[in-house]
């Protein structure tokens, strides 16, 4: 009797333990930033280290919302961010040589090991390193002093996806958005409808059909305002559901500041 209950007592603890954070978010919205306007400013920018980031829509976060517009924000300081979790790279050639796992990078479904040669192989550090790469190129920082997009990713999990840790971990929080962000093809949709990053000035409805005709998903656009002043195309805020893996029609929009029907969409 005694053995059984406390075998029970057993269950109980381990699932609780095992139970991550309850969720605390309806949706998440997506935010894609037009580098050209976060540059085209009065402060300016300064670009990654690792160069002038492509023409194209960049990740600025994947953030939980609330239907009421409000958003739970750096929900577990316990679980910080940790760069080997998203680089891997200069320790890559010692995991093939040996079964050290030196990064922590390898955890969960993600981690599958391969029998090699000589030794085992942590697949993983093979797909983290691909991340990193494609980190730099759909989600660089742009702010000032340049950095090379750490403090900017570190920034967006710690406020925005540690309040998502019951379906995200780390890596597979910025998989997600990369994924999610590759799925829509804004800029091709853009310029499918004659909406070039040209400096020329576009409608609101201009902007929101073509992105809608294009990916199939009306955003939200949000504007700011150049050196003189001018209203400009800066991010779009896509939605998707709590499970992070389908776009939905917004709940709910975003505050901001309006766009006005005169809207520059910079060259960068
Ligand atoms: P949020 O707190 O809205 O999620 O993110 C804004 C923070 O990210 C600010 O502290 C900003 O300085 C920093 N940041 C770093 N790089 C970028 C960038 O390329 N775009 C934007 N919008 N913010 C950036
Ligand atoms: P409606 O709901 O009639 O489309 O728009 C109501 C108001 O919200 C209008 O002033 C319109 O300009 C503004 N609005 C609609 N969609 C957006 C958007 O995506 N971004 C911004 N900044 N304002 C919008």
């Amino acid at each position: 009797m005694a053995a059984r209950l406390s075998l029970a007592l057993l269950f109980v603890l381990a699932a609780v333990a095992g139970r991550a954070a309850a969720q605390d978010y309806d949706f998440f919205f997506l935010v894609l930033q037009w580098p050209g306007s976060y540059c085209d400013t009065k402060q300016s920018c300064c670009y990654p280290k690792s160069g002038k980031p492509a023409a194209d829509f960049g990740i600025h976060g994947l953030w939980p919302n609330r239907n009421d517009g409000t958003y739970p924000q750096n929900c577990n300081p316990n679980d910080e961010f940790d760069p080997s979790k998203v680089r891997c790279d200069p320790i890559l050639l010692l995991a093939l040589v040996s079964s050290w796992s030196p990064c922590r990078c390898c955890s969960g479904s993600a981690c599958l090991r391969l029998l090699g040669f000589r030794s085992r192989v942590t697949l993983t550090h093979w797909q983290v390193s691909d991340l990193m790469s494609s980190l730099r190129a759909k989600w660089p920082t742009l702010a000032c002093p340049s950095s090379d997009g750490l403090t900017f990713w570190g920034h967006e999990w710690d406020k925005h996806g540690t309040c998502a840790s019951d379906i995200f971990d780390e890596h597979s929080y910025f998989q997600a958005a990369l994924s999610l962000r590759d799925q829509l093809g804004v800029l091709s949709a853009l310029t499918s409808a004659g909406v070039n990053p040209d400096g020329g000035y576009y409608t609101l409805g201009q902007i929101k059909g073509a992105i809608q005709q294009g990916t199939g998903f009306l955003p939200f656009v949000e504007c700011n305002r150049d050196e003189s002043g001018n209203s400009q195309l800066y991010q779009l805020y896509f939605c998707i559901n709590a499970s992070g893996d389908s776009f939905i029609e917004c709940p709910v929009s975003p505050g901001g500041r309006a766009c006005g029907n005169r809207i520059e969409f910079p060259a960068f």
